[in-house]
């Protein structure tokens, strides 16, 4: 099938590679020109493991392909996806639709008749009505049908998420649609990855709802952490004690410096805009946004306790700065609200990141960038662990120690045990670990 995906960001990108890799045609279309030729040479604008390979294999095999030209992209197309950004409204919590509508105003004039137009940007409920309306009247005579096809993948995970997904969620208001999104998610279908079809706002709902949920999930352990500190409790610990009731789960029980990354805060929000629209406030949603912000400020505050109260002429090292392993996305990642708040307080920051240097390099003036993580302890007088990158779990903890001027590690992951922290001379603190 003939396939356009409109965006070729995480999602866009991702879904166009394993579509192709599918046996579809997939032309994939991006307004940043220098993105397509990078694309075109099979380099991937975005880190995310295996998806070069992907590309590549299927740019040679003729079956994937990169334009700017939006119109050719949607003529003859049987599928068109749109996958562009649906960020926070400026200044505003509601969600900027201006990518969305403006992709459905410029495609109408160039699609086939019958052609299905399928949401995968994460977008309010209602929106499909809002793009059906629009592509309607920019081309009255045209039929076409618009789906809700929400992304679930997680960054760092995409391809896999997207070959053996936990559910589709596909929401669809005619049986001609339908028909369509069974023949192009055929091979997940044949690996039981099972099909979930609903109405189009229900399947808007659901991909708000789940990452509320999960969004929820966090900032529930995150508070009992703090508890866990209070009380001489192991918040870990707690965290498998409940994990292990098949009811919660142990998913999205780590306790941390909040969540962060290109999804959760701008859906809470977006969720919580739309809630209050709808005259049906999520107060336990305004709850989890409020508390999250709250927990990162905190923990900066905890890292300027952990170092004797003041950071004035101190070195902080600082490892991991995207929102989470495995990326090198930096959008609301923690690090951008604590390390602000160590610099103000008087802290030079040395930092390391596997992925995410470019991205954050930016976004953090005045921190210097280290090339390794013992470059980056170097002469420290304190040690922040903030993303849990695998490499840190395996350092050599001795040379880590005679690097440091002061032995003092502040871990927001918990990727230490505190004894073993501790039995090698370190002044170690984690997070909920009271007990
Ligand atoms: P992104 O910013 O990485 O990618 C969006 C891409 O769209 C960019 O490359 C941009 O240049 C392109 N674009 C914008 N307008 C365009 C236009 N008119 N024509 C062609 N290209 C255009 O965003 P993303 O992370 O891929 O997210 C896309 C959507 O998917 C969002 O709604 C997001 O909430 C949702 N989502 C993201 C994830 C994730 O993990 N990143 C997961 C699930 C859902």
């Amino acid at each position: 099938m003939r396939i356009a995906m409109i965006g070729g960001g995480y999602v866009g990108l991702v879904t166009a590679a394993c579509l192709s890799d599918f046996g579809h045609e997939v032309v994939c279309v991006d307004k940043d020109a220098d993105r397509i030729a990078a694309l075109r040479r099979a380099e991937a604008p975005i880190y995310e493991p295996g998806l070069s390979e992907i590309i590549a294999s299927n740019l040679r095999a003729g079956r994937l392909s990169f334009t700017g030209d939006l119109a050719a992209a949607a003529r003859g197309a049987r599928a068109v996806f749109i996958a562009v950004g649906t960020p926070t409204r400026e200044g505003e919590d509601s969600a900027d639709l201006t990518q969305v509508f403006s992709v459905a105003r410029a495609l109408a004039p160039h699609l086939d008749d019958n052609a299905i137009v399928i949401t995968k940007s994460t977008v309010p409920v209602g929106t499909g009505d809002r793009i059906e309306a629009i592509i309607a009247e920019a081309a009255p005579q045209l039929r076409f049908s618009v789906v809700a096809n929400p992304e679930f993948l997680r960054e760092g995970a995409a391809i896999r998420d997207f070959k053996l997904p936990d559910r589709i969620v596909i929401g669809v208001e005619d049986e001609a649609a339908r028909k369509v999104m069974g023949e192009i998610y055929r091979p997940l279908y044949l690996n039981q990855g099972p099909i979930l079809f609903t109405r189009r706002r229900t399947a808007e709902l659901i991909k708000y709802s789940a990452n509320a949920f999960l969004a929820m999930k966090v900032t529930f352990i995150n508070e009992i952490a703090e508890l866990c500190e209070k009380v001489g409790a192991d918040v870990q610990e707690v965290a498998r004690g409940i994990g292990l009731d098949n009811r919660i789960g142990t998913k999205f029980l780590n306790a941390g410096p909040g969540f962060g990354g290109s999804c959760f805060p701008k859906d809470m929000l977006a969720l919580a805009a739309s809630a209050r629209e709808a005259q049906s406030p999520l107060r336990l949603i305004e709850t989890v946004i409020d508390i999250n912000e709250k927990r990162k400020i905190a923990m900066a505050h905890k890292i300027i306790r952990a170092c004797g109260g003041s950071l004035a002429g101190m070195t902080l090292a600082i490892l991991g700065l995207t929102f989470k392993p495995n990326t090198d996305d930096m959008r609301s990642a923690p690090s951008l609200t604590i390390l602000p708040i160590l610099q103000d307080a008087g802290a030079r920051l040395v930092v390391y990141d596997p992925k995410g240097a470019e991205h954050a390099r930016p976004l953090l003036p005045g921190v210097v960038f280290a090339d390794d993580p013992y470059a980056c302890v170097a002469g420290a007088d304190a040690l922040v662990i903030v993303t849990e990158w695998e490499a840190f779990r395996a350092l050599d903890l001795a040379r880590v120690k005679a690097a440091l001027r002061r032995p003092i590690v502040v871990d927001l992951r918990n990727i230490y045990r505190p004894d073993e922290m501790t039995a090698l001379g370190f002044v170690y603190e984690g997070v909920g670990k009271g007990g």
